[in-house]
């Protein structure tokens, strides 16, 4: 049994993680990207999980994978801990872009539109339906990307049943930070520093990811919507504060949200997709 690679023998960098990655290869049959046919075609597959990320500036401190690399250690924490209770889950590659329509002016923040994006995910969807996996989750990092759409408009056209989570919202980020921030800031910084610490800059090098606010009334208060232009609303990209990250709240709050998120794919593989209410 492998722990998080982020706790206890934990690798303390990129390097380890990936030597780490690399010992697990026979012994994460859960991980799709890392499974041979042989294992694949005989594995009956309960639940697929398909990471979905973006590849933007996250402040000056995180690198554009951020989105990616989160998603994608969440949905293998997470399954590892599903599989362990017998759970039959299998973790799709992450797809790395996201919806950027409000960063165009920002450097290789590279834009996947909604409707591209539901088209990719109709492709997965019917690759997948004929092999026996009865439920998909997207398992979102990026706040930017909204499934619900796409999937009240593909889930008539398909037997799989169609879900969707952003991991960095299956648990009250309030316990664990001071000031979680949205994008850049406390929270998702102390993940990375759990997660990916070579990748992350010293906070030093950071800036205070300071966001304007709407001045028209309902949309500063959030009752009413529109997407955010970018680099109108910060000067460093970053939303929220990252000054007060550590790897300790990251691994906390990591372990907290694959935790609940392991739970929730153990019961998907349990329920029976024609007999989903009480
Ligand atoms: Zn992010």
């Amino acid at each position: 049994m492998h722990s998080a690679p982020w706790r206890g023998c934990a690798p303390r960098n990129i390097f380890d993680l990936v030597s780490f990655l690399r010992r697990s290869v026979t012994g994460r049959p859960y991980i799709l990207g890392e499974s041979t046919w042989t294992t694949v075609r005989g594995a009956a597959y309960e639940v697929a999980v398909l990471p979905w990320g973006a590849t933007e500036a996250h402040n000056t401190h995180l690198p554009y994978a951020t989105d990616v690399i989160e998603s994608e250690a969440v949905a293998a924490e997470s399954a590892r801990l599903a599989w362990d209770e017998g759970a039959r889950v299998v973790v799709l590659p992450a797809i790395p872009f996201g919806v950027n329509t409000g960063q165009f002016d920002l450097a290789y923040c590279v834009n996947m539109n909604p409707s591209t994006q539901a088209l990719v995910l109709g492709d997965v969807v019917r690759s997948l339906a004929p092999h026996g996996v009865r439920k998909l989750v997207v398992l979102n990092g990026h706040g930017g990307n909204d499934f619900r759409p796409m999937i009240r408009e593909l889930q008539p056209a398909t037997p799989v049943f169609l879900c969707a989570l952003n991991w960095y919202a299956c648990v009250d980020p309030a316990t664990y930070f001071d000031e979680p921030g949205d994008h850049a800031g406390e929270l998702e910084t102390s993940a990375m520093m759990a997660l990916a610490p070579e990748l992350v800059r010293p906070l030093d090098e950071a800036g205070p990811g300071a966001a304007r606010r709407f001045r028209v009334q309902g949309l500063r208060e959030g009752w009413a919507w529109a997407p955010r232009r970018w680099t109108q609303v910060t000067d460093d990209t970053g939303v929220g504060n990252p000054a007060r990250a550590n790897a300790d709240k990251g691994r906390c709050f990591l372990d907290a949200a694959c935790r609940r998120i392991a739970d929730f794919l153990v019961d998907l593989a349990k329920a029976d997709p024609e007999a989903m209410y009480e």
